[in-house]
């Protein structure tokens, strides 16, 4: 039980405000990613045109096939059933799946996504650069997307309570998104963050980056800490890299 995250969101008023910041309408497609009860799912029926809920608890998958009309169910894990179209996604979200189901959500169109998270993982989400929250998953998801807090929760918002506080979420994805080599930008920055208070520069050198290359970048960007660097900084780094390996091979030493 506790393994799939099942604490429900009792209260309606937070439901309604989750659909109000997705701005459904009812030419909406909307996916949501364990409805678990429904208590989200009706809210969403009602206000979009079509909804396709992803639950991996069959019980419960079960209870939910045919109590609302637009809404079709799919059994199994989001991380994994293959995934209809849609424009918007909002979902309540098993905690132990935030990570991973966020890339799948970025590596796909869609318009916009409300998202409950953990707290902590939603103010690494929205962390600027500098501060002890900004990382690896900042870097990542602001590469694709920009973040923005909307709502704290409190765990009296659940049934049955969970451990910590959440906080919801809303994704856009970046019209300005820079065009980067993905491997290379995601390679580099758990590199970078495996020691965060080291420069730049050191970082490099122990990613087994050739001194040649490290030589052509900007040299204010090699004398930063990785915790300073936006995703634009991280871009130019990512770039100069691919510049230099154009064959695709693996260039990193230590991983
Ligand atoms: N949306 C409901 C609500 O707001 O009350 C339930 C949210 S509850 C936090 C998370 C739901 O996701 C549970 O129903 C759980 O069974 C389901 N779940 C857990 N892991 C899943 C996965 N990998 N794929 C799909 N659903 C999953």
């Amino acid at each position: 039980m506790r393994k799939r995250g099942q604490h429900f969101l009792v209260d309606r008023r937070i439901s309604e405000r989750i659909a109000d910041y997705a701005y459904l309408t009812g030419s909406d497609s909307v996916l949501e990613v364990g409805p678990g009860t429904g208590n989200l799912t009706g809210v969403l029926s009602a206000r979009a045109g079509r909804v396709v809920a992803v639950e991996v608890d069959p019980r419960l998958a079960a209870a939910l096939e045919d109590r609302f009309p637009n809404v079709s169910v799919i059994r199994g894990d989001a991380l994994r059933v293959d995934l209809p179209e849609y424009e918007k996604v909002v979902s309540n979200l098993p905690y132990q799946i935030s990570s991973k189901m966020t890339f799948r959500i970025l590596k796909r169109e869609f318009e916009v996504a409300v998202l409950m998270y953990q707290r902590e993982f939603a103010q690494r989400l929205v962390a600027p650069p500098g501060s002890k929250d900004y990382g690896r998953l900042t870097l990542n998801v602001g590469l694709r997307a920009e973040a923005e807090i909307l709502e704290r929760v409190p765990r009296t918002a659940f049934w049955p309570r969970p451990r910590v506080e959440s906080a919801i979420v809303r994704l856009r994805p970046r019209e300005d998104r820079p065009k980067v080599d993905e491997r290379i930008f995601v390679d580099l920055t758990r590199g970078l963050f495996s020691q965060r208070r080291k420069k730049v520069k050191k970082s490099l050198a122990a990613m087994g980056i050739s001194s040649e290359t490290i030589s052509r970048m900007e040299s204010d960007l090699l004398e930063k800490r990785p915790e300073n660097l936006t995703p634009e900084e991280v871009v130019i780094l990512a770039e100069a890299i691919s510049c230099n390996h154009r064959t695709g091979s693996v260039f990193y030493t230590h991983r």
